[in-house]
């Protein structure tokens, strides 16, 4: 410990559930005073977004793994519920703190409520704090050469990659001098955060270790066995050939400070590819900051004028794997399983629900925001509307993915549709993304009875195709 202050530091932690490269917590620890380690679930905040079902799992999790990692360096996680300043304000009267501590975070509706804490500290003559971590750059410094902020990912991950020097991660702290006394501190299970009436989580505890110990776990098996591959085999979804840090990031369980460190020590020629994925997450970071309302609004204010279809029949044969198309289908029940989906997959079931059914992107981001663990209040966003062609940078109109030949392109052998779609799991690789093109006597011996067994397409893709071209160039048009 280097300094010498006597009243306690309260370290806020929200989405940096870490004791690694943690420097709102090491700065706390280097003060030489009692931390006291504080969680805040916030879920009346103004504008903040309740967090979904998937994410609720996840975090009651990491919590717990949070908690294990403070107790072994000597702090103990208090875990509490309500409005950040007012929860604040009375770990401060339970304590004697003089100083709060915090890592940033950049959804302008997050940032807000910090701001606000900091502010009201700064007033009672506290001090107050934040630090960096969860990003790379830091969104309000990052400008173009005009001033503004960037649109365009190109451009922008050119000025990051011209960036002369990330960072190296922060060493943890040796040992933490844990506050101990009373503050109103609830138990995990109290925060109510598992699915329990029905408990629909087995797939998600069969897949994930969330935590710091399981983040790291899997950045290092994916550096010996799939840095290597990654670039080439990234978009085949059978495969375990990306990392599925996602979750890991979303809850700061990792940061991309760490993850860059490692890449930095790989020969691995997949890490450039990987380091820019790693960039489209920054990008999205910035996306939001500079657009609060990214889940809400068309980016592209002429998709106001969309007429998306209200139909919540199709809507729930998409959300429950039912639309007839096995890709589609395969990837909207991997999510239900694991909480998660190959980004190829989401990519294709995004342009599904768009383009084919033409379902406002919004209803999408909404069902994968309460799906999936790795939700994210920017790379969810600003993914749906790149597909949607609202986004900023975002995919030409005219292209519309045909799950067909998507199927057939990344899934050749139909390995991830049988691993997901067991009931039409007895077709042949040459049917297995059209079933309702296979023979009969072959449906008949694969017990497979089309309009039962297995849906037939809900939409013919070439007729949505065309539907969906026609609506997009009015659009353009009237721009
Ligand atoms: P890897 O390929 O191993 O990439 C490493 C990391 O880079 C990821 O963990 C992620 O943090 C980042 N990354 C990779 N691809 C992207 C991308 N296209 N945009 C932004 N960051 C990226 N990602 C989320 O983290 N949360 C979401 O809520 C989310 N929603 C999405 C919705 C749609 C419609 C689409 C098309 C993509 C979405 N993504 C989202 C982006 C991407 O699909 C996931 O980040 C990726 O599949 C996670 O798997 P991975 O960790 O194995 O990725």
């Amino acid at each position: 410990m280097s300094g010498e202050a006597s009243e306690p530091t309260i370290v806020l932690f929200r989405r940096d559930l870490r004791v690694d490269d943690n420097a709102a917590l090491a700065a706390a620890a280097d003060r030489g005073a009692p931390v006291v380690a504080l969680y805040v679930l916030d879920e009346e905040a103004h504008d903040t977004r309740a967090m979904g079902a998937a994410s609720r799992w996840w975090l009651h999790h990491s919590l717990a793994a949070l908690g294990h990692r403070l107790g072994h360096a000597g702090a103990r996680l208090y875990l509490t519920r309500g409005p950040t300043c007012e929860v604040v304000a009375k770990a401060i009267a339970a304590s004697g703190a003089d100083c709060v501590f915090w890592n940033r975070r950049y959804d302008p509706a997050d940032a807000a409520v910090d701001a606000g804490l900091k502010a009201e500290l700064r007033k009672k003559g506290l001090t107050a704090q934040s630090f960096d971590g969860a990003l790379l750059h830091e969104p309000s410094l990052l400008k173009t050469g005009s001033g503004g902020f960037y649109k365009v990912y190109t451009p922008f991950w050119k000025a990051m990659v011209d960036k002369p020097h990330v960072r190296d991660p922060i060493d943890p702290p040796g040992s933490i001098d844990g506050w101990r006394g009373k503050l109103d501190n609830l138990r995990l299970n109290a925060l109510e955060l598992l699915p329990t009436n029905p408990d629909w989580a087995h797939g998600l505890r069969e897949t994930w270790r969330p935590g710091e110990e399981g983040a790291h776990a899997r950045l290092r098996e994916f550096i010996e066995y799939g840095l290597a591959h990654y670039e080439r085999q990234r978009d085949f979804p059978s495969q375990l050939s990306t990392s599925r840090l996602s979750p890991h990031l979303a809850f700061g369980e990792i940061t991309p400070f760490q993850i860059l460190a490692h890449l930095r020590r790989s020969k691995s020629s997949g890490a450039s590819k990987f380091r820019s994925e790693i960039g489209w997450r920054e990008f999205s970071y910035h996306l939001l900051f500079h657009n609060a309302d990214l889940a809400k609004s068309n980016f592209r204010p002429e998709f106001d004028a969309m007429p998306w279809r209200d139909d919540k029949r199709m809507l729930r044969s998409w959300q429950r794997g039912l639309t007839g198309y096995p890709i589609v289908d395969a990837g909207m029940r991997e999510l239900w399983h694991m909480g998660w989906m190959h980004n190829r997959v989401r990519m294709i079931v995004a342009s599904f629900l768009i383009k084919d059914l033409m379902i406002d992107w919004r209803q999408g981001e909404k069902w994968f925001w309460d799906t999936l663990v790795d939700a994210d209040a920017a790379n969810n966003p600003a993914s749906w509307q790149w597909v949607a062609g609202s986004g900023a940078d975002a995919a030409p109109y005219f292209r519309i993915f045909n799950p067909v030949l998507q199927g057939e392109k990344f899934d050749p052998r139909g390995e991830y549709v049988r691993r997901h779609i067991p009931e039409i799991g007895a077709l042949p690789d040459r049917y297995i993304h059209r079933p309702w093109e296979a023979p009969a006597a072959l449906l008949k011996e694969g017990n497979i009875e089309l309009g039962k067994t297995y849906p037939t397409p809900v939409v013919d893709h070439g007729a949505a195709r065309d539907r969906a071209l026609i609506l997009y160039q009015s659009i353009k048009d009237a721009v």
